[in-house]
């Protein structure tokens, strides 16, 4: 049978591995691109309330791909944050952290894009972009040598790459083959992900608002014609109540939102579906094995607290992508590979110790850490530069 040579084979076609694809085949670089599932159809799907922010610093690697240009739902900007502390149904505490994009250059913090959209934008490139094969829905079985990796394709070609770039998400099978042994942290919860309609404009205002039973997040998204005003909500709750609650009924799960949410948005009304997410962090020993590169959810994954997860991947693809251009030589060398996870795996580590610690000192109801986090919040609040530190970390440029 044919056999295929390609600089660099990528398994998994989510959103990391999709827009690493983009990056590298824009370059010029052989890319094969391996998903077992399919890839949604091109037409439009039906809104599902989905959404990522994307910080303002992972921004680089979707606009050199050229998927931000595709996007066919013009992303949302986020202007302010706000961040404070609560128990539901009582008004949110008056201790709170204001973040203001003006206050740091006036470019927006990040952009709320429906998941959605980032699919249909990966799409129209995945099956356009010149120098990109992509095979979907496909069984790849990769057999990893010192000089190369073979790629088989179940009843298709034989691929040859000089890198396989494992993007095949948290349970990466391609991880588990190299040997690589991973950590888990349980939370004992899970997030439920949904969107409403609202009756008052969110102004690109992102809220955060800690409750015992873990962060309620409101993200600005983008009107359609059916609704002028939408966001998404990202919240954690402890496992038995969060399983309750995608069993209520639409009007008893909306109310049980704005219970966290209050009434600063008007009338509120569920929009599509709700989704359940268990929520663990979990992250990867090394990132690295001959000829590997473990990028994004299989190398890491972290509580969604700071909607920073897919950000971590991106910028994992856009280090990768930078090392694997900037060398004349070998893109699955292995002093290119340590240099890959030099640059990736503190910064990523980091940012996983940061989320668990936001989760574990907030989402409870111990008086005395309460009055802590008020304290420190309300201190915060009146410290410009550190106001400024905790900005440019939203940004991603922390
Ligand atoms: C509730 C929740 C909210 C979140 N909100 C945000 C947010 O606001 N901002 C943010 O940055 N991040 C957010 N995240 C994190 C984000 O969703 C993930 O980090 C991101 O989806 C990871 O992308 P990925 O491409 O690495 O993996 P995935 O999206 O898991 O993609 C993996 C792909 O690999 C394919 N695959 C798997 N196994 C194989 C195989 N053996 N062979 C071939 N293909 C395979 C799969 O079909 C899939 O297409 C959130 C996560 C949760 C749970």
């Amino acid at each position: 049978m044919e056999q295929h040579e390609f600089d660099v084979a990528i398994i998994g076609a989510g959103p990391v591995g999709g827009a690493l694809a983009c990056r590298l085949a824009q370059a010029g670089q052989r890319v094969a691109l391996v998903d077992r599932a399919a890839l949604p159809p091109m037409e439009h799907p039906d809104f599902d309330g989905r959404a990522y922010a994307i910080a303002r610093g992972s921004r680089p690697l979707l606009d050199q791909s050229g998927v931000w240009d595709a996007l066919p739902i013009a992303p949302c900007p986020i202007l302010d944050i706000r961040v404070t502390d609560g128990k539901p149904g009582r008004p949110a505490s008056p201790l709170h952290l204001h973040f203001d994009h003006t206050e740091v250059g006036g470019e927006p913090f990040g952009w709320i894009v429906e998941a959605r959209a980032l699919r249909m934008a990966l799409n129209e490139k995945l099956n356009t972009m010149p120098g990109l094969s992509l095979f979907a829905p496909a069984a790849a079985s990769v057999t990893r040598h010192a000089g190369h990796a073979d790629i088989a394709i179940a009843g298709g070609p034989k691929l040859r790459a000089k890198l396989v770039v494992a993007a095949d998400g948290k349970h990466s099978q391609l991880r588990k083959e190299a040997g690589i042994a991973t950590t888990t942290l349980p939370y004992r919860q899970s997030a439920v992900v949904c969107a409403i309609a609202h009756e008052l404009p969110h102004d690109g205002v992102a809220l955060e608002h800690f409750l015992p039973g873990g962060p309620f997040a409101l993200l600005p998204m983008t009107g359609n014609e059916a609704h002028e005003n939408i966001s998404a909500i990202v919240f954690t709750e402890k496992t038995a109540l969060a399983a309750r609650l995608m069993t209520l009924d639409d009007a008893a799960f909306t109310a049980e939102i704005a219970r966290r949410l209050g009434n600063h948005l008007g009338r509120i009304a569920l929009v599509g579906k709700r989704w359940g997410y268990p929520l663990a962090a979990q992250y990867a020993q090394r990132y690295t094995a001959t000829r590997l590169a473990l990028v994004g959810d299989s190398a890491h994954v972290i509580h969604p607290i700071a909607g920073q997860g897919l950000n971590l991947g991106l910028r994992d693809a856009e280090a990768l992508a930078g090392l694997v251009l900037g060398t004349a030589g070998d893109p699955g060398a292995a002093d290119l590979l340590a240099r890959y996870q030099a640059a990736r795996r503190p910064a990523n580590m980091l940012m996983l110790a940061a989320t668990d610690t936001l989760d574990r000192l907030f989402s409870n109801d111990n008086p005395v850490l309460r009055l802590a986090r008020d304290v420190g919040i309300a201190a915060v609040h009146r410290m410009p530069r550190t106001r400024r530190f905790f900005m440019r970390a939203a940004m991603g440029e922390g």
